[in-house]
Order: structure tokens, then sequence, then C-alpha cells
């Protein structure tokens, strides 16, 4: 039997219409890091109207058509969003081109997803200009925001100022009905091993993911909310929160490339938002700031942090110094990337919840996942057996894009026969469903026969007063096979040494775990999103670096 329900896609256009006629008076407030000039705020009534403008200017003038791919290269600010709503929803596809990269990978991606336009903003021409005679298919590019022009000149691609380009057109715009299917995002992972792979995110996984977003499971976004994404919107759609945001009418405050902690910290103090999204190195860093320079911060009801395992000592050292609530949460780009989020079950004890909290989370009913055995078949969640976590979704990938001419691919290291997403993540789940993630398989320390979990002795080294940050990564060893290598960067002034931290780690983890190896560093490496990059810190040992 057929339904009776009517069958309306979902679509990004429809965020769109939302958020700029319900929500119509939230706002965009964009940092400008100019001392004593007000940040730029727009409101979402104002940013539809602007997002309508790009679209006919997009379409009209560099003739847009179709899934053409329009490329962003851009800090997270007004400009971006306008971006994020009004290509997708005419129907061509938003590509968010991460500006960390190195030269020759942002070419490679550049190429494989065969962008026609990049909007970019001006202070990032200079990244930009040296790459386009590589990149034949971009036919356009459109600059946002004050920069120096001049290492455009001379350029194949036609120039244009943004504002120049939407000026004076027609602030409402027909979207079209697009198939909720159809891609309306392209990103691509960074590529730690071998060539980047893109994700395309479609109209119905964008608006099922932000609906998940919102929910009270997750990080419940509301209009009375006023959002900081510190998370680049190149790094998975900064989570998802742009369209989130927009369709529940959820402000918010953009850093654009004031990344750093002084800014940060003032722009929370002076703005006020009322929760923050980051990878865990960032907000280090702001928790180093914030106990140097004291700011009222009380405006933030939770900080988000995900990316990378979240120290449960950061937690605590939020919460106690300076009275915020971290929120946990697991993702990756092939996950939209929201996968588990870590709330504590109702009735249980301060200190059980601070268990909890620490764990990955648990999974949303839309998200199914499950533990592959070692040796086979699928784990108990027993909160013990570990296993590589595969996870299935309306938005979870399903497959890589293949490029303009090409099929999509699913590698079997990526996909399992029945079509579930294998992440590379090793860990737990317990019988209530949390995850705890003990390593990435790649970074799985496998010693005699056993495995060492870099994720908790970094976690316990973190713990130590005198430890800003530590990474532990496994490294050859003639007699067991690998053994840990802890790299650690000291706070300033503090004196620690390896004795010391090693007897702090022994009363908290087993003998045979102690890493006999230690290098003192003065920052762990990081890679293009701000995550520990462990890859360099191999090499370096594997060249005597890190004697
Ligand atoms: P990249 O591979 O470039 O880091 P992603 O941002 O997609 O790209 O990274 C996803 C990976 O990040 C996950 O597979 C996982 O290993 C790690 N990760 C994300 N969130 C967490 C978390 N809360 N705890 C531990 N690891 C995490």
């Amino acid at each position: 039997m057929l339904s009776t329900m009517q069958d309306v896609p979902l679509t990004v256009s429809r965020i769109l219409r939302h958020g700029s006629t319900v929500h119509s008076g939230s706002t965009v407030t964009t940092w400008t890091g100019v001392p004593g000039q007000a940040p730029v705020r727009r409101t979402f009534g104002e940013v539809g109207a602007r997002a309508a403008q790009l679209a006919h200017a997009l379409g009209d003038e560099l003739g847009v058509d179709g899934d053409q791919r329009v490329a962003t290269l851009m800090w997270n600010n007004a400009e971006h969003m306008e971006a994020y709503l009004a290509i997708p929803s005419m129907g061509a596809v938003l590509h968010t081109l991460n500006l960390r990269l190195p030269a020759d990978q942002l070419a490679w991606i550049v190429n494989h997803a065969a962008d026609r336009v990049i909007i970019v903003n001006g202070s990032l021409v200079p990244l930009l200009a040296p790459l386009l005679p590589q990149l034949p298919t971009v036919e356009h590019v459109v600059v946002s925001g004050p920069g120096d022009l001049t290492p455009l000149a001379g350029c194949a691609a036609r120039v244009h100022d943004y504002e120049e380009l939407i000026a004076g057109r027609p602030v409402a715009y027909d979207w079209p009905e697009v198939d909720e299917r159809d891609a309306a995002a392209l990103c691509y992972t960074s590529g730690t091993t071998g060539d980047p792979k893109g994700v395309a995110y479609s109209h119905r996984s964008i608006y099922l993911h932000s609906m998940q977003v919102n929910s009270a499971e997750a990080f419940a976004l509301g209009a009375a909310d006023l959002l900081l994404p510190v998370v680049p919107m190149f790094h998975v759609n900064a989570w998802g929160t742009p369209h989130a945001s927009f369709m529940a009418g959820t402000s918010m405050l953009m850093p654009d490339r004031f990344l750093q902690p002084a800014p940060l910290a003032e722009m929370i103090e002076t703005v006020r938002p009322t929760i923050a999204a980051a990878v865990p190195t960032i907000f280090q860093g702001l928790l180093a700031e914030l106990d140097a320079r004291p700011r009222d911060v009380s405006s933030l009801r939770s900080v988000v942090i995900g990316g990378a395992a979240c120290p449960p000592a950061l937690m605590r050292a939020f919460q106690e110094r300076h009275g915020l609530r971290v929120i946990h949460a697991w993702g990756m780009t092939e996950t939209s990337p929201l996968g588990t989020v870590a709330h504590p079950p109702a009735g249980v004890s301060e200190e059980e919840a601070w268990g909890y909290r620490a764990t990955q989370g648990r999974f949303p009913a839309s998200v199914e996942a499950r533990l592959a055995a070692p040796g086979g078949g699928f784990q108990p969640w027993d909160g013990e057996s570990a296993g590589e976590l595969e996870v299935r979704g309306p938005w979870i990938a399903g497959a890589y894009f293949g490029g303009a001419a090409e099929e999509p691919f699913r590698p079997d290291d990526k996909f399992s026969e029945d079509g579930w997403l294998r992440t590379g993540d090793v860990g737990t789940i317990s019988p209530d469903g949390f995850l705890t993630l003990t390593d990435r398989a790649k970074d799985v320390i496998k010693s005699g026969g056993e495995w060492i979990s870099s994720v908790d002795l970094e976690n316990h080294l973190m713990g130590h007063p005198d430890v800003a940050e530590a990474a532990v990564v496994a490294v050859p060893d003639e007699k067991w096979g690998e053994r840990p290598l802890a790299t650690v960067v000291l706070k300033e002034g503090a004196t620690a040494g390896y004795p010391e931290l090693r007897a702090f780690l022994a009363e908290r983890v087993a003998r045979w775990q102690l890493p006999e190896r230690w290098a003192l560093i003065p920052a762990v490496p990081k890679t293009s999103v701000g995550k520990f990059d462990k890859k360099v810190i191999r090499r370096q040992y594997a060249e005597g670096d890190l004697d």
C-alpha cells in the first residue's frame, strides 16, 4: 500500500527560503579584525537576498548551468554563507576548497572536480593566482573582500569583483525544483593516504543532517542561539552547521581569518556567542589564552569539540576554570560529519557523567553502526570487544565522486561488500550505544601481539599539569614489532622530564604500555585541518630527527 503523504523533495533551497523568511531577523556577523571597527552584521533576510543575486550573477553573467561545480576558497564569513545557499539552490554544486592544502593537492582537486568558477577571498588571491595556469577548467575567478589583485593580472580566467558582480541583480530567484538525491556540495578528504577522495553530499543528506545537528540529541541549535563555527567551512562544511543554522534561525558569528586564540577570546567576549565548534587543538590554544588573560566567556552554553579525540583533561579544565561545558562528538568527511555525540544518559552521578562525556558518544537513529571483528564477523556491544567501526545511513557516503566523466568508485578498504562505510576507526561500543574510539586503525601500536591505544596514552599525558600537547605514535621495535614513542610539548616555563612523566603514566596504564622512547618537541605537527599529524612524527623519527 502506498502512503498518502506528500512527496516533497528535501532541498537546500527549502532551507534558504525558510531561513530568509521565517528567520529573516537572525544574523550573520563577520569579524573584521580591525581594532575599533564593529563586525559586519547581515540579517538572514539580507543574506537570502544576496544569495539570490549571486545565483543570478553566476547563471546570467558567468553561464553556470546544470550541475557545474562552483568552488569556494574562503574563510568563514557572510559571503561564504551566501555561496553555501545560492550554489546548491540553483542546482549547481558547491565545492569547498581547503586553503591549507599543499598547492599540488589543491590543483589536483580543482581539476578532478572540473570547477568552472572559484570564489576567492581577496586575502587568498596570492595562494590561488600561481595555481591558475594549472587549472584549465576554471573560467572565472570571483574575488570577495579586500586584497591585492595584481597576481591575477594576465591570467586566462576572467576576474570579477564579488560586490560588483551581484550589485543591482534581482533579490528573488525562482529556485528550480531539483531531485533531492542530486549532488549539492562536494568535499574532498584531506588525502592522508593516496589521492584525495571527493564526497558528494546530496540535497537530501544535507537536509536530514541539518535536522539532526539541530536536535537536542546533538547541538540543539535554535533561534535563540548564536553559533561561532571556528571549524572552517572547508572542513566538512563546518560540520554542517551553516545549513543547520539557516534552518533553525540560529545566528552566526563568523571568525573570518582570525582563528588565533587572542582574537577568538576577544570576539567571544564582545559578540557573546552561545555555542562554538572546533577541533581540540584550537580549543587547547583558547584554553591557554583564557588561563593567561581571563575574559568573560559566560555567554557560551557549550563548546562542541570533535574531529579528533578530545582529551578529558581539556574538558575538565574548561568546565572547572572557565565554566564551559564541552560536548564531544565524532564524525568524518564521509559522514557529513555527524556520527556520534556524547551526552550522558539521565540519572547518572556527576563522576559517571564525566565518563560518558569522554566517550565519542551515541549514534542517532539514522546512523547504524557495527564493529568488524579482526578475524571476521562482528563484535558484540559489550564495551570491551574492539573492532573497526562501520556505519551506514542517509547522510553516510556510499561511494566517492569519480570525477567529471567517471563512475563513482568504492574502494574495498573503504566500503564493505554490503555497502557499509569502513571508517578506519577502532573502538568499542557499550550496551547502551556509546562509542569509545581507541585509535585510527593505522595509528594503533601493535606491541608483541597486544594493542596499545595511542589516544589513551595521549589523554593521560595531557592530564599532566606541565604538558601542553602530547602525541604518541608507533615506531618499529626489534623485539616487540612496534612500541610507543611519546612526543611531548611542555607548557611555557614547565620543567617536567621523562622520568616524571613516565612515573605519572605508570600510575594510570599497564606497565607494558609505558613508552621507553620520548621526545620533547616545540609543537606537535598539525594537518591542514589542525589535527595531530602523526605521519610527520613517524617520518621525523625514522629520519633520526627526534632523538
Ligand atoms: P582527515 O582524515 O583529513 O582527518 P576527517 O576530518 O574526515 O578527515 O577525519 C575523520 C577522522 O577524524 C575520523 O575517522 C576519526 O579518526 C577522527 N575523529 C573525528 N572525530 C573524532 C573524535 N571525537 N575522537 C576521535 N577521533 C575522531
